[in-house]
C-alpha cells in the first residue's frame, strides 16, 4: 500500500492521526497532515483504510501495488 495525501485539500481536522498516529502526524506549523510511513505494511492497512474513507476533505489517497519482491 502507497499512502499520499494532498496537504492543499487537508482541512486539518486531525481525525487521520487519531486513529492510526502511527501513520499520520499533525503538522507543528499549518495544522495540516503529514506521513510518518508512506508504505507502513499490512498491519494496519485495515485502520489506514478507515481513516481514508473517513477523511472529510478526500485529501488520503491509496494505491495498492503488488508487494511481491519487497
Ligand atoms: S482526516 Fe483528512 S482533513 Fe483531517 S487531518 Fe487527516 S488528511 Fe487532513
Amino acid at each position: 500500500m502507497d499512502i499520499r495525501v494532498d496537504r492543499n485539500r487537508c482541512a486539518g481536522s486531525g481525525l487521520c492521526m487519531a486513529q492510526v498516529p502511527a501513520v499520520f502526524d499533525q503538522s507543528d506549523e499549518d495544522g495540516k497532515v503529514l506521513l510518518n510511513a508512506q508504505d507502513p505494511g499490512p498491519a494496519v492497512a485495515g485502520a489506514v483504510r478507515a481513516a481514508a474513507a473517513r477523511c472529510p476533505s478526500g485529501a488520503i489517497t491509496l494505491h495498492e501495488h503488488d508487494t511481491a519482491g519487497h
